[in-house]
């Protein structure tokens, strides 16, 4: 890794990779802090359900207590009253203590033997509880207050209360409850409509720890409970229908936990992409001045090699005819290398500058290798080279602006020659492929290295380790050779084996109305 990448990389983890893992945690963190925080809002939600039914239970009892204090039991006959009690399903009996001439009486709304005992055994009892409600009633508020009584196994609960019908004049009040039919007569109407909302709500009684009404089938094994205020012996208990709250919240948590992970996923690839380009980016900055100092050596050497024979001759040094005829053909084989160094990187210029244009017309691709060769053997042979050229004996029609097409041969032969340094072997040869027709040089020279295989089609890339950075080039080769090849809707592969060799191929769709 070069150094500047290094610092891309450094750079990159400080202000985008740190900052999303930091964001990660926190978000994580947040989202099981919300977890906790909805579990408890759901529960306060059935806590509060709960209590609307208790306050309601209570507000009817008071609705009752009340209706006795404006009848005023001092004035009402005992049928009325009887009426009154009877009408309030679950009241049994109401004893009644006149707290200034502490006389006492009873309203049954029906008769029985236990009903009986019990009224027997409250007569005179719970002076205590008398004097502090007596007290809350003075300061105006009718507390309903259960009391203990030895009747829960009967079902029968008490509740006592204070009323006030004339000023200064106290009644207690011992109510007789029959617990379930109570429960049945003014809270299982409401209870059902609480729970059409949404929940299953339910009473057990402690004593038999058993469910004596639900609004309907359970649907989950947990129940939110609580006491009910007026009969401490039974439990109200709720649960929410349908998924558990813990199954709701655990599903919105992983959900949320699933957009993070998203998220972050899409942030790490957002960082990963500027990584690469960035990376790019530096890369083709250094192979730009690399190309630089490519060109200038390519161009120096035939300039020196010119202008030195050039010299000699000028100042009439050289001995010979022979010598002369040497020296010439140097200066015009240096200029030619010249001429095809500034030839590709104009071609290059123009590639880059969009303005490259194309005159195809249909070829025929074994005359353009055909040709090619004719022209390019006696370099080939000059510079040590065997080669064999191995033609398709049918036509390959393709549609191609043949100088170009031309041009890309020549630069796979040039660097077939140039990346050959000992085995001086190349083979050419054309052939047909389903609806494509190809060109193919293969030669037995360094080959490319694996991972390298991708990058030599990019503009200005030089493979630059190894033995190979002493071969001249610029860089721009192949990358021309690609372009040609993509204007002609062909495609170039490459088959090299490091130290065996490369085959180049150029592969062209064949012109379908001519083939
Ligand atoms: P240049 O030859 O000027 O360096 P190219 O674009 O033609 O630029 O080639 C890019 C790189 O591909 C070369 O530097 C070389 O390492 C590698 N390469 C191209 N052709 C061959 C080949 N026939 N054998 C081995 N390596 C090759």
């Amino acid at each position: 890794m070069s150094t500047a990448v290094r610092k891309i990389v450094v750079i990159l983890t400080g202000i985008i990779l740190i900052p999303i893992i930091v964001f990660t945690a926190l978000e994580i963190h947040q989202v099981k802090e919300n977890e906790k925080m909805m579990q408890e809002i759901y529960l306060r939600q059935l806590e509060a359900v709960l209590f609307s039914i208790n306050q309601y239970s209570n507000d009817v009892f008071t609705g009752f207590a009340n209706k006795l204090e404006v009848y005023n039991p001092k004035r009402t006959s005992t049928e009325v009253l009887t009426n009154m009690v009877s009408d309030y399903k679950g009241v049994l009996a109401v004893h009644f203590r006149d707290v200034n001439s502490d006389s006492s009486f009873t309203i049954k709304s029906r008769e029985n033997q236990i009903l009986s005992n019990i009224l027997e055994e409250i007569e005179g009892e719970y002076e205590k509880e008398k004097e502090r409600l007596v007290r809350y009633q003075r300061a105006n508020f009718m507390k309903i207050e259960p009391i203990q009584s030895a009747y829960q196994n009967d079902d029968v609960y008490l509740l006592a209360f204070v009323i006030e019908p004339a000023r200064e004049h106290y009644y207690f009040c011992i109510a007789v409850i029959s617990g379930l039919e109570y429960l049945e007569t003014f809270l299982v109407p409401k209870v059902q409509q609480v729970a059409d909302e949404g929940f299953v709500i339910r009473f057990t009684q402690l004593n038999q720890s058993a469910v004596v009404y639900q609004t309907g089938e359970p649907e989950q094994e947990k129940f939110y409970a609580k006491t009910l205020w007026l009969l401490p012996d039974y439990m109200l208990e709720i649960s929410i229908k349908g998924e558990t709250i813990e199954s709701i919240v655990a599903e919105r948590s992983q959900f949320n936990l699933m957009v993070i992970g998203g998220v972050t996923i899409l942030l790490m690839m957002g960082a990963w992409l500027i990584f690469r380009n960035i990376k790019k980016e530096v890369q083709l900055a250094q192979t730009k001045s690399d190309f630089v100092s490519n060109v200038s050596h390519e161009i120096r050497t035939p300039l020196a090699l010119i202008s030195m024979f050039a010299e000699t001759l000028l100042m009439g040094r050289a001995k010979s005819e022979a010598k002369k005829m040497e020296y010439y053909d140097i200066i015009v084989k240096e200029t030619s290398r010249l001429r095809n160094i500034v030839n590709k990187i104009l071609n290059f210029s123009q590639i880059e500058a969009n303005k490259k244009q194309y005159h195809k017309q249909t070829q025929s691709l074994n005359q353009i290798v055909d040709e090619v060769l004719n022209t390019y053997s006696f370099h080939l042979q000059n510079k040590g080279f065997e080669f064999s050229l191995d033609l398709a004996d049918y036509d390959l029609p393709i549609k191609a602006d043949k100088e170009a097409i031309t041009e890309a041969i020549i630069n796979l032969l040039d660097n077939a020659i140039k990346y050959s340094p000992t085995e001086k072997e190349i083979m050419i040869r054309t052939a047909r492929a389903g609806k494509h027709g190809f060109v193919s040089v293969m030669d037995k020279g360094v080959g490319i290295d694996r991972k390298k295989k991708s990058q030599i089609f990019d503009k200005f890339y030089r493979v630059t380790d190894g033995d190979i950075y002493k071969v001249q080039g610029a860089g721009l080769g192949l990358s021309i050779v690609k372009h040609i090849m993509d204007a002609h809707d062909g495609t170039i592969e490459v088959d090299s084996e490091p130290g065996k060799g490369s085959t180049f191929k150029l592969i062209f769709p064949l012109d379908q109305n001519k083939a």
